[in-house]
């Protein structure tokens, strides 16, 4: 039996044309194939129980602009599986998501929530909608018009939703402030809420602050140290800044951040002063990066990828980084960390894999956000709130174990991939076999 040929077929049946949720899906399977954790007809209906979602809910959004005009758009709550716990995973807002990139978020979300060790099930959700160069008042009607659908699904032990791209801190509060009012019971059913109205202090911080503790644990595992090290970033959301910021106290020389229209570039490494203003051209002024003077260059149209460091760490969007963009890097770098949610091409990680690069792939290495989503619906649940520090402390255990369990179950000296996907896959499936048989 060809397996990889049987899970192929079974995709192209019941889910075509859904090219990231396919490379998602051959991503792990390829481990588990190699390890022999797929090798008999009856791992394989496991695996293709675990590929199908339990549902995919999929509603219109109805919404005024500041116009009058009714605008549509279409929305998603992919719920994947509750295995290990409620639903949980975040919102993507951006003109580009489709059924196929929620399910490839919500598949990965599973394996990312099991290596955390807290108990949540993996889900995605979100809509087309495009939040640049809207109003305030259109983000907020937007995400009620959003949660008035979305609410009949979700619920503190059923489904609890989060942000993701396009979905901050803003957004969620307005997302929950209506569902306040129609649910009428303040059961903190959403995370990434602001510690004001329920909110875990050091989520905003989680997914940057946990790529940089996995990173340093690699690192120092391998005798050596970030100190001194330099390091691309893309991205210029919550996760490459605040990466940024913990790197930066690290003694990494920063030397890239970047959004879609360029980036900027740090001839000497980014200082704690010129991350603060950048965060708040970003997070207070919701500015483009080329509006920022105070870089040594802004480079537009071009990918931070042009650029040599020891580190690389791809904090935008999947499939961000090619096998070529990749080629040229490897020679130069030491460690690719994924900040995004698969930010590397199939292509890409094949290259990497034969390298001598060392790999930290995204569902360990960005799981630091989801983990203190997990701390703060304990806090809601116990209305017991922890500091900003305690928060923190959790999160680099968290981190620490995830690296120590993807090391053990690695079968590869360089690349933690396999490591992430054997050891989540086995706690997965020995829950499904107790669960369902
Ligand atoms: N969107 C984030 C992720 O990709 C966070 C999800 C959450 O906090 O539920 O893991």
């Amino acid at each position: 039996m060809d397996i990889k040929k049987e899970i192929q077929n079974y995709l192209s049946t019941f889910s075509s044309y859904q090219s990231e949720f396919h490379q998602a899906v051959h991503e792990v399977a390829q481990d588990l194939i190699q390890n022999d954790l797929i090798a008999t007809e009856n791992d394989l209906l496991r695996f293709k129980r675990l590929i199908e979602p339990d549902r995919v809910i999929r509603f219109k959004v109805e919404w005024m602009d500041d116009n009058n005009q009714i605008q549509l758009n279409r929305a998603w709550r992919v719920q994947f599986n509750n295995l290990m716990g409620p639903y949980k995973g975040g919102l993507r807002f951006h003109p580009s998501v489709d059924e196929s990139i929620l399910k490839f978020l919500g598949f990965e979300q599973i394996f990312k929530n099991a290596l955390t060790g807290l108990p949540m099930g993996g889900a995605k959700g979100g809509s087309d909608f495009n939040p640049k160069g809207k109003s305030e008042g259109e983000i907020m009607r937007f995400c009620q018009a959003f949660i008035e659908e979305l609410q009949r699904y979700i619920g503190k032990d059923r489904d609890i939703p989060a942000g993701d791209i396009g979905v901050g801190t803003r957004e969620i509060g307005y997302m929950y402030g209506h569902y306040l009012k129609l649910s009428q019971q303040y059961t903190g059913s959403m995370t990434g809420k602001h510690p004001n109205f329920g909110g875990s202090c050091g989520r905003e911080e989680a997914t940057g602050y946990g790529c940089a503790f996995i990173l340093k644990e690699f690192i120092e595992d391998n005798n050596d140290s970030l100190e001194n090290k330099t390091a691309l970033l893309s991205g210029a959301g919550n996760v490459a800044l605040y990466a940024a910021e913990k790197l930066i106290k690290f003694g990494v020389k920063v030397l890239t951040v970047s959004d879609s229209d360029g980036y900027l570039y740090f001839e000497e490494g980014m200082s704690q002063k010129q991350l603060d203003e950048i965060m708040k051209l970003k997070f207070e002024n919701r500015a483009r990066l080329s509006e920022y003077k105070n870089a040594t260059e802004y480079i537009a149209g071009k990918k931070t990828w042009e650029q040599k460091a020891d580190i690389v760490m791809p904090c935008a969007t999947q499939n961000e980084l090619n096998k070529d963009e990749v080629d040229n890097l490897l020679a130069s770098t030491q460690y690719i960390v994924e900040g995004a949610n698969m930010p590397l091409t199939a292509e890409a990680i094949q290259k990497v894999e034969e390298s001598e690069v060392y790999y930290i792939p995204s569902k360990a290495a960005n799981a630091g956000g989801v983990a203190v989503s997990g701390i703060e619906r304990t806090q809601n649940s116990s209305y017991k709130y922890l500091s900003k520090s305690e928060v923190e402390n959790r999160l680099k255990d968290i981190m620490q174990n995830i690296y120590s369990h993807c090391r053990q179950y690695s079968t590869d000296q360089y690349s933690l991939k396999s490591g992430a996907n054997i050891y989540s896959y086995q706690k997965i499936i020995k829950t499904m076999k107790s669960l369902r048989g």
